[in-house]
């Protein structure tokens, strides 16, 4: 139908341009498409929104979700990342993108994208309340990290430091564990897990997952001695429970290069990474940033 149509105006147009026009028909502007990568995605996960037959334009802004998009410049195209919270509700949520062309005309799209629910694993335990609740200067302490995280997730750095694919930050075999598990102790749900573990040896070296800015070096209540990188237009990966960190806040650092080794600091029963990706306050699991189809 929408062929056909098509059809018809252009015929019309024919019928309607004078000859000079119609040996010489004008160039048609390119099509403005925005893809998806997932088009279903889960929580979670994070998408690759990618926008062709917009080459010449001069800016590209859209939003999803209500979450504003950072776009960049990606070959021909344009893209950006976007991040779907661990518990953001499964529905059909509204995204929308607009170009301002060379010429300063303006083209939108706009469409929805269902957001599916994923099943994580839940462990209910009863434990006596002395071991369960901290005590109040360090439950003190850990508020006020936890609001400084929220601080530098909430800071979007105009500039993108990241290129190309992530790498995984530690030399281990196997996915790692553990994302999006929750704890309900005593019948109240805690936060789920918002990371990946890896279990290594006390020692073993720690990798950024790709270009960035050393945003934060701290030692922290929860994170242990913890290191916290940022890519660029709001994108951040933390490398938590490090026996220690090689390098300093404000460095940039390339992907592969070391940022400390892996230690059992903070709340850790053992030597392992907790590495975890935030976009914005988005809680994103990483085999999915890993999974981006990113080829610059
Ligand atoms: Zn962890």
């Amino acid at each position: 139908m929408r062929a056909r149509r098509a059809f018809l105006a252009a015929a019309l147009i024919l019928l309607l341009a004078p000859p000079a026009a119609r040996a010489a028909p004008p160039e048609r502007p390119p099509t403005l498409t925005v893809r998806l990568t997932p088009t279903a995605p889960r929580q979670g996960d994070m998408i690759f929104v990618l926008v062709t037959g917009a080459s010449s334009a001069r800016e590209v802004e859209g939003s999803l979700d209500g979450t504003s998009l950072a776009f960049f410049p990606y070959g021909e195209s344009w893209a950006a990342v976007v991040g779907v919270d661990i518990e953001a509700a499964p529905r059909k949520a509204a995204w929308r993108v607009g170009v301002i062309d060379a010429a300063g005309a303006a083209q939108k799209k706009t469409g929805t994208v269902t957001i599916r629910r994923r099943t994580f694993p839940e462990q209910r335990l009863t434990l006596p309340d002395s071991m369960v609740d901290l005590d109040p200067e360090s439950e003190r302490r850990a508020s006020a990290e936890a609001t400084r995280l929220r601080a530098l997730y909430d800071t979007t750095t105009p500039e993108r430091f990241w290129q190309g694919r992530f790498t995984r930050p530690v030399a281990v075999e196997g996915p790692g564990s553990g994302f999006g598990s929750r704890r309900v102790i005593n019948g109240k749900p805690r936060n789920p897990h918002g990371g990946t573990d890896w279990s290594a040896d006390r020692g073993t070296p720690v990798v950024a997952a790709n270009r960035g800015r050393v945003a934060l070096v701290g030692d922290f209540f929860f994170g242990g001695r913890l290191v916290a990188l940022d890519h660029g237009l709001g994108l951040y990966t933390l490398y938590m429970h490090l026996d220690r960190v090689d390098v300093t806040e404000g460095a940039v650092v390339g992907r592969g290069d070391t940022l400390g080794v892996v230690g059992a600091t903070g709340r850790a029963t053992g030597p392992h990474l907790h590495f975890q990706v935030q976009a914005g306050r988005a809680r994103i699991d990483p085999a999915t940033l890993f999974a981006l189809p990113v080829g610059d």
